[in-house]
């Protein structure tokens, strides 16, 4: 049977959610397909079994502002606490630092001093990312037309309010290592580390990696500061998007997965499934990755040679696993955002085993809690080992998860009921990433701006007319805040 929509929307992550809502919005007939039999893509929450639920991949996050607003988001159920949350680096004499003017003090009263002139320049640099997020990029090397040149003059505008000052360090800043830029700021090495696993946290970079000034900026931004916020909701923001979906008359379609994009003579006419329905559509738009969206569902055969060069050599490397533990809620952790990072050489060190394909003996963890639930970040996992397997490896990584957590809380031992692991491989298999990279293409700065996912393809269009990409591997995305779902619709109007 063969339907028709204005446009198919592949995937059903936050992203795909928010380019689908706005559509509806505008009264167009918009179909959202998602392979898994559960909506969120990486932001979800998930049962592994009775009285274990968690956010299986992002603990929590919030949107944009904008996007909240416009799609009405908290009359359909999103419930945004902003309520600080705290950021602690664990200590193994237990004097466990809390990211604040007080705590840091403990550990040095000149960095104490420094610490809200960093949190200003920050906040600072995280709009101008914002800003910069929020604009279309031109395709670059090709002419900058119109509609291109006022989004840029915009921008401008906005960078000329931000200050000299600020603007001229942000611009610094961003191919700085985060250890270089900590360095300007503070002098204890247990405040540098903590604040850099945020600048790799994700990313397969070290805090001496070229580039991880911009990743400490990014994930700022999409976090509001240093620790997650709204933890155990992350359901609540995808259902709340399918819910003001559904309001506008859009649909949604689980277990649908999409096979391939019908192209005839370089135009998208829609798309087939898996179980051979074809489902027809004026725009296709993806939010699926874009190496997976181009290569596997457009297929080299559509595409120019060169471009399917260029997208082959988009950098995927995924190396973060995922612990779930249920306990039975007498672990002794504490509520906030928890890290394992407890030098700049620990954290390198950690890096460094990711460069050979090997799992990282002495992790950088970031942990949160949710009810009787303790999360588990771990990195660096790298999705391709070079002496072994992922099927292989599962347990050692289970193992060295608790056992470098429970060194500061050997009560989870005791308290711990059974756990649910995610590997990079799973992040690919289950929750469609390729490569495991979570941000559906590495955050370094030759996949940034006028250049994420390819220089000349930055305004989420492709070589196929009326396909599109909103996903995170797309200028603005990367992380929760629904920017790049947004912004494809500019284009499209
Ligand atoms: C373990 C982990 C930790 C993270 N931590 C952070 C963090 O601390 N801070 C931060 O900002 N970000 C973090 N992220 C990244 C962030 O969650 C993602 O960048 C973001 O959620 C991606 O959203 P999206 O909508 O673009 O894509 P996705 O959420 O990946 O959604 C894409 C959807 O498309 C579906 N799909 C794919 N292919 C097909 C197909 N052929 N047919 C139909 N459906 C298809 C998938 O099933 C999926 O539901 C983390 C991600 C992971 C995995």
């Amino acid at each position: 049977m063969t339907n028709t929509y204005d446009t198919i929307i592949i995937g059903a992550g936050h992203n795909g959610l928010v380019a689908a809502a706005y559509l509806a919005k505008q009264k167009k007939k918009v179909l959202v397909l998602e392979r898994r039999s559960i909506i969120g893509g990486s932001v979800v929450t998930e049962s592994f079994g009775e009285n274990f639920q968690a956010d299986s991949i992002y603990a929590g996050g919030t949107l944009r502002p904008d996007i909240i607003k416009d799609l009405k988001l908290a009359t359909h159920g999103l419930t945004v606490d902003s309520t600080p949350q705290s950021f602690i680096s664990l200590q193994a004499d237990s004097n466990h630092l809390t990211l604040n003017a007080e705590s840091i003090k403990q550990f040095s009263e000149k960095d104490a001093a420094r610490w809200s002139e960093f949190v200003r320049f920050m906040n600072k640099a995280a709009s101008i990312l914002d800003a910069a997020y929020s604009t279309i990029m031109p395709r670059l090397p090709q002419n900058i037309n119109l509609r291109d040149g006022f989004g840029l003059l915009e921008l401008g505008l906005e960078l000329r309010l931000a200050g000299r000052k600020d603007m001229i360090n942000f611009i610094r800043a961003l191919p700085m290592t985060a250890q270089e830029l900590l360095d300007e700021y503070f002098e204890s090495d247990i405040v540098k580390a903590a604040i850099s696993s945020v600048a790799i946290h994700g990313s397969t970079l070290g805090p001496m990696s070229a580039g991880t000034g911009y990743t400490l900026i990014h994930n700022w931004l999409n976090r509001g500061g240093l620790a997650n916020v709204n933890v155990g909701k992350a359901g609540e923001i995808t259902s709340a998007l399918a819910n003001a979906l559904k309001s506008f008359g859009g649909e949604i379609r689980i277990e649908s997965d999409v096979k391939n994009i019908k192209v005839e003579n370089q135009i998208a006419k829609g798309v087939v499934l898996a179980n051979g329905e074809e489902i027809l559509a004026d725009k296709v738009i993806s939010s699926a990755d874009p190496k997976h969206t181009l290569l596997k569902l457009v297929g080299a055969q559509d595409l120019p040679p060169e471009f399917v060069w260029h997208t082959q050599s988009i950098k995927m490397r995924g190396s973060v696993a995922k612990i779930h533990i249920q306990t039975n809620g007498n672990h002794g952790i504490p509520e906030g955002t928890l890290v394992v990072a407890p030098s700049i050489n620990y954290l390198e060190r950690a890096y460094d085993a990711a460069k050979y394909g090997e799992i990282s003996e002495h992790p950088y963890l970031e942990i949160t809690t949710s009810g009787n639930v303790v999360s588990i970040h771990f990195q660096f996992a790298p999705y391709a080992l070079k002496k072994s397997s992922w099927q292989v490896e599962s347990e050692k990584i289970v193992k060295l998860a608790i056992d470098t957590l429970a060194e500061y809380f050997p009560a989870l031992h005791a308290s711990r009921i059974t756990h649910h692991l995610i590997t990079p491989f799973d992040l690919e298999q289950t929750y469609g990433l390729t490569e495991g990279d979570i941000n559906h293409g590495q955050l370094i700065l030759d996949q940034f701006l006028f250049m994420r996912p390819l220089p000349g393809w930055s305004n989420h269009k492709t070589p196929i007319d009326n396909l599109y990409l909103c996903g995170s591997g797309v200028h603005g995305g990367g992380g929760v805040s629904g920017a790049s779902g947004r912004n494809v619709i500019k284009i499209l109007k």
